[in-house]
């Protein structure tokens, strides 16, 4: 599809309102964000953003919505989200199509992505009538326990640039069917998938009569951020970016007492051991590390490779970065597309220039493109030094496709080094020694919130858990049973027979 006709299925305008409550209030005043895609360097469309007064309107709608939204019952909702995916599926080209027009990845990704909203939708109807409380026996006779999940009011979701839709749609999913209602910070440098998907579930919303405030949506930038970490009518702040951003969601929370939920950077490494299989490792960890342009908090950034196989892995990945395809992301036979802005370059300029500075070698060498095909000024080339771990840009997470290469001799030692880096996301191991897998899976293993065998770091299933130790913040979304973060958990006790049964025998005579 052309840009023009995305814009028309979607509902977009040149100007759009980044403001909204669902149907009834769609605005903004602030400053509008201009959307410039990374592919042509051209602009897409402006949205308005939201001044601290509008922002206010919305969270008064919002918890206005929630005294009738939680008194649904949670099967009802989970068929509002059934809708939504049926949705989703019907808009899932054009909204693909402008999240890489937008966000600059493959058009296979941004379809990939809008797949995952889908499959998190399915994953949160059938959650929707499965939020399990526990019954336990009471040590008093004639006494029931038992624990029940609540909803647990407004939820500030705030996104990283890198997955404009699926992770809100994560958060947005659960939280509904919990019986939340969210208001969504997008981040500012996509705020038009961000309206499409707004539009799309008001009217869903809307057909189902869901009140007004369920779903609201407050562009902006980190100012429109910091409002919703401060803000005491939100109990849980659900924010995805950089540990920067986290380490100041996670201060302005807790001071109030508010709860935050966590997906912060990631370093991930790939151990290559004596005993991998060289196919399977090398696929895993060229899609790890120039996949989305490096710009994945899962990317593979570090290969830690056994010295009897390094000069092998080093020499085929070699001659497979030899191959890459750099350009336009919708065209289906390229492999890398841009970075996100011109900053994003000038970060990945400087990495390349501090690991020289640092002692590593280029064995494939980095660098901006130019020329036709090119005009954005965002193509960079995906790059690999020689380096060691402890480099302080090494420890540092820079979203781009540069990849570090690093000897070990013992898997202890490789282990070691996987752990040896602030951040704690993904990791994997590539062997077909059961010991050496069991290992690195064990307590002695990785601490990576993520840790896999034979597969790379590079993307995650919604069924299971996601989400990262240390740095990356601790928190865990998606599958399993992360949707006990959008509820509050209350332990009821009821006394059926005819006594009080005090602590320490005490009575009181009436
Ligand atoms: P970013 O931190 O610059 O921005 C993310 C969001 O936070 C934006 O919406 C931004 O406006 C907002 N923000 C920034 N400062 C804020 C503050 N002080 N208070 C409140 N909000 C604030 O990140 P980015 O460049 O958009 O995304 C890339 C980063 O996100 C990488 O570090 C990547 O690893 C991480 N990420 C992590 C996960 C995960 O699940 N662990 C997923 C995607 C991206």
């Amino acid at each position: 599809m052309t840009l023009p006709e995305i814009l028309k299925a979607l509902n977009l305008e040149a100007e759009n309102a980044g403001v909204s409550t669902g149907n009834e209030y769609n605005g903004g005043t602030a400053a509008k964000l201009a959307s410039y895609t990374p592919v042509t360097g051209q602009l897409i469309a402006n949205a308005s953003g939201a001044t601290a007064a509008e922002y206010n309107k919305v969270i008064d709608k919002a918890q206005a919505a929630f005294l009738e939204w939680k008194t649904w019952p949670a099967p009802k909702r989970g068929e509002v989200v059934r809708q939504l995916g049926d949705e989703l599926r019907k808009y899932k080209e054009p909204l693909g199509e402008l999240v890489s027009y937008e966000m600059g990845k493959s058009l296979r990704e941004g379809l990939g992505e809008v797949q995952e909203m889908i499959d998190i939708c399915d994953f949160a109807v059938g959650l929707s009538r499965q939020l399990y409380g526990q019954t336990m026996h009471s040590e008093r006779p004639n006494h029931r326990m038992y624990e029940q999940w609540h909803p647990i009011g407004v939820v500030g979701i705030i996104s990283a640039f890198n997955f404009p839709v699926a992770v809100w749609s994560w958060n947005a999913a659960l939280a509904w069917i919990c019986g939340d209602v969210c208001v969504w910070k997008p981040s500012e440098k996509t705020p038009l998938t961000a309206i499409a998907c707004q539009k799309i579930t008001a009217n869903v919303f809307k057909r189902n009569g869901v009140p007004e405030g369920v779903s609201c949506l407050v562009n902006g930038g980190a100012e429109i951020g910091k409002l919703l970490a401060e803000d005491i009518r939100i109990p849980l702040v659900s924010a995805t970016g950089s540990t920067r951003m986290g380490k100041s969601v996670a201060v302005a929370t807790a001071a109030r007492l508010g709860k935050s939920l966590l997906e912060l950077g990631g370093n991930n490494a790939i151990i290559i051991t004596e005993n991998a299989n060289l196919e399977i490792a090398l696929t895993g960890t060229v899609f790890g590390a120039v996949g989305t342009a490096g710009q994945r908090c899962t990317t593979t950034r570090r290969l830690i490779i056994h010295e009897s196989v390094y000069d092998s892995v080093k020499n085929k990945l070699i001659s497979a970065y030899k191959q890459l395809k750099i350009g336009n992301p919708l065209d289906d036979s390229i492999h890398v597309g841009p970075l996100i802005d011109q900053d994003a370059v000038a970060n990945y300029m400087n990495a390349i220039e501090q690991v020289e500075l640092q002692g590593g070698t280029f064995v494939v060498e980095g660098g901006k493109l130019s020329g036709v095909g090119f005009e954005s000024g965002c193509y960079v080339k995906p790059c690999i030094a020689e380096v060691e771990n402890h480099y302080a840009i090494v420890q540092h997470e820079t979203f781009a496709p540069i990849l570090y290469l690093i000897k070990y001799s013992t898997t202890e030692q490789a282990i070691a080094m996987q752990n040896a880096v602030p951040q704690g996301l993904s990791s994997a191991i590539m062997t077909t020694d059961m010991r050496q897998a069991e290992l690195f899976l064990s307590a002695k293993g990785s601490d990576c919130g993520i840790a896999n065998v034979n597969i790379g770091t590079s993307g995650a299933e919604i069924g299971g858990a996601f989400g990262g130790e240390k740095e990356t913040g601790g928190g865990r979304e998606s599958g399993s049973d992360s949707w006990k973060a959008y509820m509050r958990r209350q332990t009821n006790t009821i006394n059926y027979g005819n006594e009080v049964p005090l602590a320490q025998g005490i009575k009181f005579e009436f």
